[in-house]
């Protein structure tokens, strides 16, 4: 295999789809090595046929908003690789959704679902149904539109979706309460994300958060150094940067930035427990913006227009985009003195940035890794819904724990350079590939 011929190849089919791109050229350069080790992968044409996903469903979303005019969105979900697992991955609503955008993250979560060693394939959808602005009515509104087409393409056993971007716990309610009806059947195994009374894990919403956290304790143990005191520049406000931010606190670090895609609060003395709470409201407001953090609360500086990576920190994490850190703000954070960054956000940094951060020894390791814990934690509620069982929040966060220090211990098995150096990307692309690779061989050319 050679990451250059398949490209070429990938490029003409695909050449505007620059996202899906993207991310197929990392996984690849990551594996080419090991994967021409194994003739029998080259034979059995595992990454060609593993770049494209199984298959992908396109429906019309017509709903009524609150002024009576009827309004039209595409839905999609992309059902990308079942070897290992029921179709597993969350739904995005947001106005720059394409099917290129849910294609790289259908990819991508096919890596870190074989990741998080739980039984899982991947998948994708979403919407371009903007949330921002809309009132709680019409996000139910578009969400039983949405479940309308998408009902009979799910299944505890064949495809589980989830929140993303734009979609959280209000939203997967008004999804399930939809899917019950048409389904006739009160099945709860058919999303994640659930309420903790009706099925959820309890700890879904700081799963990823939490997760990542317990990732960066890893990654810094491992290069001797320690979490606590240290300065947490975060972006977004969603329920992944409000659990990160909980979780740093927690574990001793000042978190000093938020922001929002109006501009970045810094919080000079560290967030404090009233702002993270905070976090969720400005999330619910459906207003996408981070200004009022610095109304309501004294010792927060509100800059219009500035991104996270302009305020010095030691710990840089991206929680709410992809492609969020371009290759100058990886270099206006090093030159701050910036000394490590974790993606929590999928595929949070440009390839620019993450050059720019692995050349200049700066810790770096990527959202499939990082963010793992929150797919792994629907995968406990899986379990549990199966099981028809509920375990408590400590018995999910031990797990979780374990989880994410097996994710880490993946890495460095794959990771590790000559020079004793862990390069978090190839470990994790590795780690993810071999799993979905070897379970695609068993199962023949299909
Ligand atoms: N959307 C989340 C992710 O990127 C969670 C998916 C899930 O829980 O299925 O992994």
């Amino acid at each position: 295999m050679k990451t250059s011929e398949i490209m070429a190849n990938l490029e003409r089919k695909y050449g505007h789809e620059k996202e899906y791109l993207q991310a197929v050229r990392e996984v690849l350069e990551s594996i080419e090595e090991v994967y021409n080790q194994h003739p029998e992968f080259e034979k059995a044409k595992i990454v060609e046929r593993l770049v494209e996903p199984d298959r992908i469903f396109t429906f019309r979303v017509t709903w009524i908003d609150d002024k009576g005019q009827v309004q039209t969105n595409l839905g999609y979900r992309v059902q990308f690789n079942s070897a290992i697992g029921p179709y597993k991955g969350g739904l995005r609503f947001h106005k720059a959704v394409t099917p290129s955008m849910l294609k790289f993250l259908g990819f991508e979560q096919t890596f870190k679902n074989a990741l998080t060693t739980l039984p899982m394939g991947g998948a994708k959808g979403g919407s371009d149904f903007d949330p921002v602005g809309k009132s709680d009515a019409e996000i139910m509104r578009f969400c039983q539109a949405f479940m309308l087409e998408l009902w009979n393409c799910i299944g505890p056993e064949q495809d589980v979706p989830a929140g993303d971007v734009g979609v959280g716990g209000r939203e997967i309610g008004f999804l399930y309460g939809m899917y019950t009806k048409l389904a006739r059947e009160y099945n709860v195994g058919v999303l994640t994300g659930k309420g903790a009374n009706w099925g959820g894990s309890i700890l879904r919403p700081e799963a990823t958060g939490f997760g990542a956290l317990y990732f960066v304790q890893h990654v810094l143990h491992t290069a001797g150094k320690d979490i606590k005191d240290k300065t947490v520049a975060i972006s977004g406000f969603g329920n992944v940067a409000w659990g990160a931010a909980k979780k740093a606190k927690q574990l001793g670090a000042k978190v000093i930035a938020i922001s929002g895609p109006d501009g970045v609060c810094t919080i000079p003395n560290g967030i404090t427990d009233e702002m993270i709470d905070y976090m969720l409201e400005l999330r619910a407001s459906n207003n996408n913006v981070v200004a009022p953090m610095a109304t309501k609360f004294s010792g927060v500086e509100f800059t219009p227009g500035k991104k996270a990576w302009s305020v010095k920190c030691d710990i840089a994490l991206p929680c709410a985009f992809q492609n969020e850190l371009n290759g100058d703000d990886a270099k206006e954070l090093i030159a701050n003195g910036t000394w490590c960054c974790c993606e929590v956000s999928n595929m949070g940094c440009t390839p620019e940035a993450i050059h720019e951060f692995q050349s200049k020894g700066i810790l770096f390791a990527p959202g499939k890794a990082v963010n793992a814990g929150g797919v792994a934690t629907s995968g406990l509620e899986m379990t549990q819904n199966a099981m028809h069982i509920s375990w408590s929040g400590e018995e999910v966060d031990a797990k979780l724990h374990q989880i994410m220090s097996s994710i880490h211990e993946a890495c460095v098995k794959y990771g590790k350079q000559a020079d004793g150096h862990i390069d978090y990307v190839k470990g994790a692309n590795i780690a993810g590939f071999m799993k979905v690779a070897n379970a695609m061989l068993e199962q023949g050319i299909i």
